[in-house]
């Protein structure tokens, strides 16, 4: 699977480069498991449900059957998450 945070591997010729690296936002992250590009919601959800730390996510198709869920049960909490809770991580 290619790795998205490749780039950052990239030679920093004006050290702008290693503060863009931190940035969250800019970056395309593809599910660790699929390699689906994962939307913003799939990477906020992931770090609400499993680990807010974390650099690699799932999808979810493949975060639903690790939770014995449903992708679309997910959505709902996803919708849940920005509504109702106001989540920093939902934005
Ligand atoms: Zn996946």
């Amino acid at each position: 699977m290619e790795r998205a945070l490749r780039a950052c591997g990239v030679e920093d010729v004006n050290g702008a480069g290693a503060a863009r690296c931190g940035a969250e936002g800019d970056m395309e992250h593809n599910c660790k498991r699929c390699g689906k590009l994962l939307e913003g919601d799939e990477i906020a959800l992931y770090r609400k449900l499993i680990w807010r730390e974390a650099s690699e996510y799932l999808c979810l198709e493949c975060l639903s059957k690790d939770l014995s869920s449903s992708p679309e049960r997910l959505r709902d909490l996803i919708h849940y998450y920005r509504t109702k809770q106001k989540c920093c991580l939902f934005v």
